[in-house]
């Protein structure tokens, strides 16, 4: 794939590039739709189905800090019911003794984080953010909702692990994402997103901002290594 990025100029924090990410992820999801087979085979996810907000949704430290920004910008009284809506999830993981292990799921070893994805589905959590089955914050949704979209028939992603859930292949650059920041935080991990501000209370210092190029040089890097 070719790309074209536009990444903002000068100093910024690590959340800056976002937008950018954003772009790449569209794009290369894109690139998994055109190859789908042509005109027999095509994406089922509608806005109104909210079937896949309810599983764990990982995101990284770059998103936690932009998603919150986004919650504590909004107008009141939603502001309010959004906080109060993270705060209700993260208690109901707490209750089912999964609120440790959803602050980093991918700390996990692999078997565990399987185990962990199928508990975490089965409490059937909204999304903080979903809102009449859609999402409320789509255009800018974390990375990782950007790549899952299926062409079997939307119901069956209200089963966790339906053998006929036939997802559209795409890279899943948003994985990579946490390795933005890694020479900064040592850290490498995600988290879930209901749980991002008991990360934030855990992790409350940013890194320091660095020039735009440098937190896209690493994010390629990242997706080079990856690809080799
Ligand atoms: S952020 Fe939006 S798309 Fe992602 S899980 Fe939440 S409601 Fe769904």
């Amino acid at each position: 794939m070719q790309l074209n990025i536009e990444i903002p100029t000068g100093i910024v924090p690590a959340e800056g590039i976002l937008p950018a990410l954003r772009k790449v992820v569209n794009d290369a999801v894109a690139a998994g739709v055109a190859r789908l087979p042509g005109g027999e085979t095509e994406v089922s996810c509608r806005a109104g189905c909210g079937a896949c907000c309810r599983q764990l949704v990982p995101i990284s430290d770059i998103e936690a800090r932009a998603l919150a920004a986004l919650v504590e910008r909004q107008p009141e009284p939603r502001r309010a019911a959004l906080r109060a809506r993270f705060e209700d999830v993260a208690r109901r993981l707490d209750e089912a003794g999964l609120g440790e292990a959803a602050l980093a799921p991918t700390r996990q070893p692999m078997a565990e984080q399987k185990t962990l994805a199928a508990r975490y589905f089965s409490q059937a959590l909204p999304c903080p953010f979903l809102e009449a089955e859609s999402c409320s914050i789509h255009p800018e949704r974390p990375l990782v909702c950007r790549e899952y979209l299926v062409t079997s028939p939307a119901a069956l992603c209200a089963t966790a692990g339906h053998p006929d859930i036939d997802p559209v292949a795409v890279p899943h650059l948003s994985t990579l994402a946490p390795r933005i920041t890694a020479p900064d935080t040592g850290r490498r991990d995600t988290m879930a997103l209901p749980m991002l501000f008991r990360w934030l209370d855990k992790n409350p210092t940013a890194p320091a901002p660095r020039p735009a190029e440098e937190w896209m040089g690493r994010f390629l890097a990242a997706a080079r290594e990856a690809s080799s």
